[in-house]
């Protein structure tokens, strides 16, 4: 899940088949606008990474398809100040052109100017000439490679940022900001993209693997390094630098959550290193979960995509947020068990297997929700009637702040009448050819961004009974 803004989860109070201590039921609660419960957390919190823009065609910038046709590998290196919520930062991004076309120009999603929290610390230079940029929407930055980028050949674009981030709400404030104590850095470094503007519902970012990212850590002295929660391994630490080296294969994105309150419990599950970071002494109970969320899934879909796995609790309690290698969790996620279960989904279906977060969200959202709902027991129901394959921006939205709720609204449709559509298919197919299909389908797509109709496609070619009800539930024909 990724926080949403406002979950709109219809109230389910009356209903039946939703048990009392159901995250399904906070969500209700949190619906109906007079109180929020874990799950309704845990469910806004699915939501939250979701934000975005209207698509923009750049003739001069890589199109979408050229996107995944440049691999790329990053070094971050920042200065995190957790009392003030300051970032000092220097990216280098480096990319290669493995495409057919010549790439001049290169599309940068920064979220964190949507919410004011970014400015320019320097020129950009590409190959280490001062490179002229524009803002073409409110979040993307287009900076110009000139001489423009032949096929096979590597430059190296350079970013000095700095981030200034306050106590955070909403979707935005869980993926960034210092909330509670923590400084969380999600979606904070300008990232290979397609033109989009902030959308206050959804996810806000189409992120292609890279090879590697790095990330070099300057920490203030109240943080010890076991405090800082990233998305990869440790290789490196020089107290007398105070820095943090923390590299991640593969990984789309890289995130950071930071607190000098944080207690750790760590876990080796069957090779995974797992880490809980919780501001109380909750992090055992979290643990089994995650633990056993790792199990299943693996059994669902093959073997956990990283070596290691950060559960990290952030300051915004209803919101959860999935990155490669690291799940953001409020309070009141963090005590879900479908919010865990959720957000550890997102492992497989987001950051294993991509898809397009703006045009095609319910390919991660949909196998998510019904993934935690099928393994806690839960039903999925719903009352929305819309196809579940609508864009986030099929919803009207500002660029921070959006409406989720409501029947035919984004979380109920995308979320849940997605679980109820791959719930249908489950049913159709039988449970072992539909898990079998899923498992084949993540084999052969690993790393990669893929298409809605590539998924029901391969439903349908395991079992054709399928074709109605993907006709019933989607626009897919
Ligand atoms: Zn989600």
């Amino acid at each position: 899940m990724h926080g949403g803004e406002r979950p709109a989860i219809r109230p389910v109070q009356n209903d039946p088949v939703i048990g009392a201590h159901s995250p399904l039921r906070v969500l209700a609660g949190h619906a109906g606008g007079a109180r929020r419960g874990p799950l309704a957390a845990a469910l806004a919190a699915t939501l939250l990474l979701c934000a975005v823009l209207p698509p923009a065609a750049a003739s001069a910038a890589a199109s979408s398809a050229l996107l995944g046709s440049i691999s790329q590998s990053c070094t971050l290196t920042a200065t995190l100040d957790v009392e003030h919520g300051t970032v000092v930062a220097v990216e280098k991004l480096t990319v290669r052109n493995r495409s057919r076309s010549r790439i001049d120009a290169l599309d940068l999603s920064v979220l964190p100017r949507a919410i004011g929290a970014y400015r320019a610390d320097g020129p950009v230079t590409v190959a280490g000439q001062r490179a002229a940029t524009r803002w073409t929407t409110g979040t993307n930055l287009r900076v110009t490679v000139r001489p423009a980028l032949a096929p096979g050949r590597a430059a190296t674009v350079t970013i000095p940022f700095r981030l200034s981030l306050a106590d955070g709400d909403g979707s935005f404030g869980a993926r960034m900001g210092l909330t509670g104590g923590v400084l969380n850095l999600g979606d904070w470094y300008p990232v290979l993209s397609t033109v989009h503007d902030a959308h206050g519902v959804g996810d806000p970012q189409v992120t292609w693997a890279a090879d590697r990212i790095r990330l070099e850590l300057t920490l203030p002295d109240s943080v010890d390094p076991d405090q800082v929660a990233a998305s990869g391994e440790r290789v490196g630490w020089d107290p007398a630098r105070r820095r943090l080296v923390v590299e991640v294969r593969h990984a789309r994105n890289a995130a950071v959550a930071v607190s000098p309150a944080y207690l750790v419990t760590e876990q080796d599950v069957d090779g995974t290193r797992v880490r809980v970071l919780t501001l109380g002494d909750t992090g055992e109970a979290a643990m089994d979960h995650v633990a056993a969320a790792l199990r299943r899934y693996t059994d669902w879909y093959g073997p956990y995509p990283f070596p290691t796995l950060d559960v990290a609790e952030t300051g915004v309690a209803e919101f959860g947020q999935e990155y490669p290698g690291l799940i953001f969790l409020g309070r009141d996620v963090l005590d879900s068990p479908f919010g865990i279960w959720h957000e550890i989904a997102h492992e497989w279906w987001y950051a294993l297997v991509g898809n397009d977060q703006i045009r095609e969200p319910w390919v991660d959202e949909a196998v998510a929700t019904f993934s935690s709902l099928h393994a806690l027991g839960i039903p999925a129901v719903t009352c929305s009637t819309l196809p579940v394959d609508l864009p986030i921006t099929a919803w009207p939205a500002e660029p921070t702040t959006g409406d989720w709720t409501g029947c035919d609204g984004y979380a109920e449709t995308v979320y849940l009448r997605g679980a109820v559509f791959l719930d249908a298919v489950r049913t159709t197919m039988g449970t072992d050819l539909f898990f079998g299909t899923l498992r084949a389908f993540v084999a052969a797509h690993r790393w990669q961004v893929v298409g809605g109709r590539d998924l029901v496609d391969a439903f349908r070619s395991a079992d054709i009974a399928t074709d109605a009800v993907i006709r019933e539930f989607t626009s897919y024909r």
